[in-house]
């Protein structure tokens, strides 16, 4: 019995060059058309079976949430249908859902009351739903004071809350921390043994392999693939290696000698930070064979190659970097004062390049860079939070952040022996 059936779904959106072509086109009534069309979904079809957990990936653009959210019925297809049995709850993008101005409470009871639960039983759930959401007094605040983080919580407590057959999730287990995502898995686990269905569209390839029964992967508004999420997955990092290997082609191997001649220095970056005595003016990260990359296989040698500049006289100056996960964990920092070898101290004018090289032994999953330059004391000087991406791949499977190769032993006991206590 299938929960979900999309049959040839096709979705075309048209863009107008500017704003006032919208308007020349309805002056016209169907005599010119000012715009052109761009399909952003085509030829889509799949079922998903009743208490099946589907995941979706694709690059960015490739039409996942255009497709999740004709699965809700937020938005019509241009052709094909979808079919769906059961109660929906959506987690779409952020911002739609809550009405800012209305409290926790008050979101949750006019959630509750669309979806089609009485009062009573809204307010039956709703001591459950409230520690699941862990937002506290904000409950009732206006939803507009409240961080992504809380607003994610109570969109995902009251999505599950409200007892749905279909639950269809977009992304938002990127911007919880790491203990509500893990409440989260938690849950979709509960939800699968209830028979529960579920669409979860996620960036983390980890997640899709760990919940999902069958994966589906998207490209230019295309099924490319569809089936065990273990392939998909694979089919997923081959691609990603894909455009990795033409961006090394289309690019000349990294000039080594000197910092490059457009700095970093200007660069407006939003989560940038520090009295920029000390100027981090070019970051890279390398493979194995030295060039510029954003994939690596688990326990590739990895370089971070920072160059900085002193603007002025710097005694002792510090060269730090941090490797984090998409939601923010720490995974591995250093720096140079902590490896003993510091640069030494910096005359103003001076260019210096520090060079981390580590084996990789993450397990796949996207990872940030994070630069900074400091005083012993601690003091920022330049600080870039996150200012490179890269992505792990490997063909095993690990669970956590690190592979520390375990050696594994087993022995068979005899029969007679005591069991241990
Ligand atoms: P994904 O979620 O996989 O990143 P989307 O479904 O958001 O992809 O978008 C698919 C494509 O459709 C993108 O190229 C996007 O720019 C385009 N698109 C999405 N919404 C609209 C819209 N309202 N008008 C025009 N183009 C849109
Ligand atoms: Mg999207």
């Amino acid at each position: 019995m299938f929960a979900i059936q999309v049959r040839n779904v096709a979705k075309m959106y048209r863009l107008y060059p500017a704003p006032a072509a919208r308007l020349k086109e309805m002056l016209a009534f169907g005599r010119r058309s000012y715009h052109e069309e761009f399909w952003a979904l085509e030829g889509i079809s799949f079922n998903v079976e009743r208490g099946g957990v589907l995941g979706i990936i694709g690059p960015n653009g490739s039409g996942k949430s255009t497709l999740l959210e004709i699965v809700t019925g937020m938005l019509e297809p241009t052709r094909g249908r979808v079919l769906t049995r059961g109660r929906i709850a959506a987690l779409l993008s952020l911002g739609a859902g809550f009405n800012p101005e209305f409290t926790g409470r008050e979101n949750v009871f006019l959630n509750g009351e669309i979806m089609g639960l009485s009062r009573q039983e809204i307010e039956s759930n709703f001591s459950r739903m409230e520690r699941f959401a862990e937002i506290g007094d904000f409950m009732d605040r206006p939803v507009k004071t409240y961080s992504t983080g809380m607003y994610v919580r109570l969109a995902f407590a009251a999505a599950i809350h409200v007892n749905p057959e279909i639950l269809v999730v977009d992304e938002v287990l990127a911007v919880g921390d790491a203990i509500f995502v893990n409440r989260c898995i938690q849950t979709f686990q509960e939800l699968r043994q209830r028979g529960v269905t579920v669409l979860l569209v996620t960036h983390d390839v980890g997640l899709v392999k760990l919940l999902c029964d069958r994966a589906l992967l998207l490209m230019d508004g295309h099924i490319l693939a569809e089936g065990d999420p273990d392939n998909v997955v694979n089919r997923y990092n081959g691609l990603v290696l894909e455009r990795q290997r033409a961006f090394d082609q289309a690019t000349p191997s990294p000039m080594l000698s000197g910092p490059a001649a457009e700095p970093l220095e200007n660069l407006q970056y939003t989560y940038r930070h520090g009295d920029r005595q000390v100027v981090v003016v070019k970051v890279e990260l390398l493979n194995e064979s030295n060039r510029p990359a954003q994939v690596f296989h688990s326990g590739e040698s990895m370089r971070v190659r920072v160059a900085v500049y002193f603007r002025e006289h710097h005694p002792c100056p510090v060269v730090g970097m941090m490797i984090r996960t998409r939601i923010g964990m720490d995974v591995f920092g250093t720096n140079t004062e902590l490896e003993d070898a510091s640069p030494g101290p910096g005359r103003p004018g001076e260019f210096c390049e520090v060079t981390f090289t580590f084996p990789c032994w993450l397990t796949p999953q996207e990872y940030t860079l994070t630069v900074a330059t400091q005083s012993p004391d601690g003091t920022s000087h330049d600080w870039l939070d996150g200012v490179l991406s890269f992505h792990v791949i490997d063909s095993r499977r690990i669970a956590g952040v690190a592979n520390l190769h375990a050696r594994v032993t087993t022995r068979k006991l005899p029969s007679r022996s005591p069991m241990p206590a």
